[in-house]
């Protein structure tokens, strides 16, 4: 069974799109994609050997082999531009995700849809998102096992998501996350939150040099717009 966390990302894949799956690993995702026929076709990508392998051999075992290529390669390296209209990348930092779609920019033209599940730093991902012409369409926060993941779905076209005077939050927070509130974004900001308030204690007690004192007053302010938000 797919874990709760790739199914939802999944679940984002417009029925009968030509997927890339970069970072694949088993191939988890473009095989469940294919036999929920979400998708046409496939590639997975991978840059190291021993999941390359493992993806070859999923592939291989459940007959997908004519729908689902598994390629070896760094990042957008594995696609030619026009090649897929959706791009996935789970199960990454959001700064190891943005840097893979930016030294892969040239194979973005055509590409519709991304959808990234970032472990950490999805705020990253937004930045990069809206310096380069995409637009956050949909998000999704959920937990499974204990750990808290965000997806991030973006488009070519769509609204703005972001609001002026609340921009630095939403980029943080996400603006449709912080709409919708759910358990696991409360959970995951109260956590945050409280880890913040304990480096503060911290900055508290050391020597109030300048450097301390600026990065007490960020902290601060950063507890004050999350906690505006979640209380
Ligand atoms: N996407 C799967 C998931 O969400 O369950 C696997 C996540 S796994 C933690 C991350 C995978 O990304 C690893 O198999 C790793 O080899 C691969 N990876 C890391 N950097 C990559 C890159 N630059 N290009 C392609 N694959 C990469």
């Amino acid at each position: 069974n797919l874990s709760k966390r790739l199914t939802l990302v999944a679940e984002q894949i417009p029925s009968g799109s030509r997927l890339a799956d970069i970072g694949s690993d088993h191939a988890y995702l473009p095989c469940f994609a294919l036999r929920r026929g979400l998708v046409s076709s496939a590639i997975a990508g991978e840059v190291n050997e021993g999941p390359f392998q493992s993806a070859v051999e999923q592939v291989k075992k459940l007959n997908y082999e004519d729908k689902i290529y598994v390629k070896k390669g760094n990042g957008l390296e594995v696609i030619s531009a026009g090649e897929v209209d959706v791009i996935t990348i789970a199960g990454m930092g959001g700064p190891l995700i943005a840097s893979i779609l930016n030294n892969g920019k040239d194979k973005l033209e055509g590409v519709k849809r991304l959808v990234l599940q970032p472990n950490v730093a999805a705020n990253q991902i937004r930045v990069w998102l809206e310096a380069n012409d995409w637009l956050l369409i949909n998000e999704l926060i959920l937990e499974e096992d204990g750990i808290i993941y965000e997806i991030l779905v973006a488009e070519r076209t769509g609204p703005n998501p972001y609001h002026e005077q609340d921009y630095q939050t939403e980029l943080l927070l996400g603006p449709f996350l912080m709409k919708e509130k759910n358990d696991a974004f409360k959970k995951k900001w109260t956590n945050e939150v409280g880890e913040w308030k304990k480096i503060l204690s911290q900055f508290e007690k050391a020597k109030q040099t300048e450097e301390v004192l600026i990065k007490k007053q960020d902290l601060i302010e950063r507890i004050t717009r999350v906690e505006e938000v979640i209380q």
